[in-house]
């Protein structure tokens, strides 16, 4: 079977296709597939919007979709960003994205946060599945490394003991919330 991944961010790109490579003939991303659609990702959770992704894509492909929706959800402001992590500060700027949760959380003790992802498999016969994936960590008062993408110089992880931003890819992907969402969509594709 062949799987289309519904995004073309190249770091997830990369991570999935590591981890499930051995589940199908080929993965290949939107812009691997010819696909141009962005769908309007306006579900009230992770899952819902992974969804929302997954079925607007099966409707250009006879392939099995996979669809991710992440965001990163800080205790001090009510689990904000969410949902909102790719408009935090406008429209998809990771750096003024960055610069918002910074700025909101001057002064705050509690730094808690976690990445939370969230993942459907929709295969040709419109049979769904979902997982869920977190890592948890702490908000760092100024960046640390250039490595990842997104909030990454930002996140302390606590299993890795250091930012995601000085972490190696191969480091982020043994701890991270997507792969733990694809493991565990791995699991769940095994009880089928
Ligand atoms: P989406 O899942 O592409 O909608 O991502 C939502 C937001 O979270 C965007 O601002 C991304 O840059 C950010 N994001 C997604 N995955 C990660 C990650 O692994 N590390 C850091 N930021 C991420």
């Amino acid at each position: 079977m062949n799987l289309i991944i519904a995004s073309n961010n190249e770091h997830k790109i990369q991570e999935i296709k590591s981890i499930l490579k051995g589940y199908f003939d080929t993965i290949l991303s939107l812009k691997e597939a010819d696909i141009d659609c962005d769908p309007i990702e306006n579900g009230k959770t992770f899952t819902e919007n992974a969804l929302i992704k997954a079925n607007e894509i099966a409707k250009h492909t006879d392939c099995a979709v996979l669809a991710d929706d992440t965001g990163l959800c800080v205790n001090a402001l009510n689990g904000e960003p969410g949902i909102m992590s790719a408009r935090y500060a406008g429209n998809h700027d990771n750096a003024k994205n960055r610069a918002k949760l910074l700025k909101n959380l001057e002064n705050v003790k509690d730094r808690s946060a976690h990445f939370c992802t969230a993942v459907v498999l929709r295969y040709p016969d419109g049979t769904v599945l979902t997982a869920e994936g977190k890592v948890y960590g702490i908000i760092l008062e100024q960046e640390d490394g250039t490595n990842g993408f997104g909030y990454d110089s930002l996140f302390y992880c606590n299993e890795l003991e250091k930012s995601f931003g000085l972490a190696t890819e191969q480091e982020k992907n043994s701890v991270s919330h997507r792969a733990k969402a694809l493991h565990n969509l791995i699991k769940a594709m095994k009880k089928l």
